[in-house]
């Protein structure tokens, strides 16, 4: 197989049946770009299409796992420069189309895309892990998390109802995801794991051969039966409503995107953004 060349992650595989993706764009704090979704697209595409890796690993390079979507724009490079596998139509299309388009191939189609990979995943989870950043650990099946990480949605700030991939009720129990995005707060590792959104944690030094111990012995496991165990599992949860009470999450979520356009002219509302996101996000009109 050729190797393809990732511009903002980096392949590896740590053990002969174990890939590892890791996200490599420390400065921006792993930020979600358009070449990071389709670099991650073409890596999962790999690890997925190689018969000889049994477990996937998804990492972030140091210091955080992710700051969620990057709303600062992609360079001047747009849909059109990236392998888009959606059909509803360019992220150009006029109106509330063009977004909904955008959000339905780059968050939570390619998140769902991701979520169902038959081969068993595991997040490997440090630092901050915001907004966007949430969707990247929820699509894997386990979580295995730093004491030092901590994660928080708070796009309901920014006018909107969560992050596209709306797993929260289902990541830790109906009444605290109203309690979560309604504050907006923090949730540490330890009460993540807890409400049972996490399944390790381990200190910051040992997170990495933690995430490689558990990885090795899944992949001791026959690759078939893995496969078909996660999907039994994720068939369950979809036949208990996940998929439908998502898609329903994310109309409302574009009704929030169009509310916001009618109201401040921008997708969100720009009083819950940091002023040099703001900045920027006024200037690029960028995604949230
Ligand atoms: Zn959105």
């Amino acid at each position: 197989m050729t190797e393809p060349a990732y511009e903002t992650v980096t392949y590896d595989m740590p053990l002969p049946a174990v890939a590892r993706i890791t996200m490599n764009r420390p400065k921006e704090r792993n930020a979600q770009n358009l070449q990071l979704t389709y670099d991650l697209n073409a890596a999962f595409d790999r690890a997925a299409q190689d018969d000889q890796v049994k477990v996937i690993i998804l990492a972030g390079s140091d210091p955080h796992f992710s700051a969620g979507h990057d709303l600062t724009g992609d360079g001047g490079k747009t849909w059109e420069d990236y392998p888009v596998v959606g059909t509803w139509c360019g992220f150009d299309c006029e109106g509330a189309e063009g977004r909904m388009a955008r959000e339905q191939e780059i968050y939570i189609g390619m998140t769902e895309r991701w979520r169902n990979i038959p081969k068993p995943t595991i997040a490997q989870v440090q630092g901050k892990c915001i907004a966007g950043g949430l969707m990247l650990a929820w699509a894997c099946d386990l979580i295995v998390a730093s004491d030092d990480a901590e994660f928080r949605d708070p796009v309901l700030e920014m006018g909107v109802c969560g992050v596209e991939f709306f797993n929260h009720p289902w990541e830790i129990g109906v009444r605290k995801a109203k309690e979560w995005l309604f504050t907006s707060d923090w949730l540490t590792a330890s009460e993540a794991k807890a409400l049972g959104m996490v399944n390790q944690v381990v200190p910051r030094a040992e997170l990495a051969a933690a995430v490689l111990a558990m990885a090795e012995k899944v992949s001791r496991k026959p690759s078939f039966a893995l496969k078909v165990t996660k999907e039994a599992v994720n068939q369950c949860q979809d036949h208990m409503g996940r998929r439908l009470g998502m898609l329903q999450a994310f109309s409302l979520h574009q009704l929030c995107h169009s509310h916001n356009m009618q109201k401040f002219g921008i997708p969100v509302d720009p009083g819950g953004l940091p002023a040099v996101v703001r900045e920027r996000f006024m200037a690029t009109r960028g995604g949230s």
